[in-house]
This record gives C-alpha cells, sequence and structure tokens, in this order.
C-alpha cells in the first residue's frame, strides 16, 4: 500500500510547514497528483486523518488535483493527453507520428499549498502550536515502513504559499 508511504511524506512535510509558521490548525492540503501515479484518492484522506492524528492537521481536508497523463511529441512538439489502455490515443492529432513522444506530465505528486488557521500574533501561543508540530512528529510512523526518501522528495517539490500570512499581512 504506498499511498502509505506518500501521505506520510505529506503529513511530514505539512506539520513542518505548520509549525514553521506557527499554524493554529490547517484546514486544507491541495495536491497535485498525476493520473499516471497509481493512488486512490479515496485511501489518501483516510491515510491523512490516520497519520496526522493528534496534531493540528488532524481535520484538514485533502484537495487531490488530478493531471492528465500527456506526452509531447518528439516531431512536432505538440502537447496531448493520451490514454495508455486506448492505442487509439496514441497517435499525435497535430502531426500522425504514432507513439513517438516522452513523457509530459501525469506523474507529478506535489504539494501545492496548505490553508491554515488561528495563528495567534502572541509568542506564546506561536511555541504552543510548535510543541504539538513537535509531539505529532516523535509519534510519527505507527505501521508500516518509514520511506524517508518519499518524504524527502514530497518536500523538496512542495511549493507552499503562505495564506495564512497572506491574510494577515493585508
Ligand atoms: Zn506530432
Amino acid at each position: 500500500m504506498h499511498e502509505m508511504a506518500l501521505v506520510h511524506g505529506v503529513v511530514d512535510a505539512v506539520l513542518e510547514h505548520a509549525g514553521s509558521i506557527g499554524a493554529g490548525e490547517v484546514t486544507s492540503v491541495f495536491l497535485t497528483v498525476g493520473q499516471g501515479r497509481d493512488v486512490v484518492e479515496e485511501y489518501m484522506q483516510g491515510l491523512f486523518a490516520f497519520l496526522s492524528k493528534g496534531t493540528v492537521a488532524e481535520h484538514a481536508r485533502l484537495i487531490v488535483d488530478r493531471t492528465p497523463f500527456a506526452v509531447r511529441c518528439n516531431r512536432c512538439g505538440s502537447v496531448f493527453p493520451i490514454d495508455v489502455f486506448d492505442s487509439s490515443t496514441w497517435e499525435c492529432p497535430r502531426c500522425g507520428a504514432e507513439r513517438d513522444y516522452r513523457l509530459h506530465s501525469g506523474m507529478e505528486f506535489t504539494i501545492d499549498r496548505i490553508e491554515v488557521v488561528g495563528r495567534a500574533d502572541s509568542g506564546h501561543a506561536q511555541a504552543d502550536t510548535g510543541d504539538a508540530a513537535f509531539s505529532a512528529s516523535s509519534a510519527r510512523c505507527p505501521v508500516g515502513r518509514c520511506a524517508s526518501s518519499v518524504a524527502g522528495r514530497s518536500m523538496r517539490s512542495r511549493r507552499f504559499r503562505h495564506v495564512g500570512e497572506e491574510r494577515r499581512g493585508e
């Protein structure tokens, strides 16, 4: 069940980020997951809730955006979606080249942004959320293997937008 490793990496990255900005609660986590990634979205929400239990992210909603499996034609450069199970889609719609392409998208797995609320402006509250994130990290990985390489990959590719901080800055 490799969703466990992937979601584990997401929880780690989200908690680290939430801790670094002193978030009181993480409300939403936006992911981009390519169609080529063999993951079951229904599992991911449950796994996220399980792995983040007792942390500032335990009630967060996962919003998953699936990107199409698309290729770029080696002859004309056209980008088009393909269905790996339907050979009629393997031909370039522009120049007609057959199966002469390379992968363009569909294998992404990134955290696009997280939404947080309740960052108190006092140093005390910030320390509290820091503690929450810390206790979460020590309680990590109740089951399965701790796929730190997966976690590292998803953390490198994250593109967070500090929603909570943006709101405060207005
Ligand atoms: Zn072409």
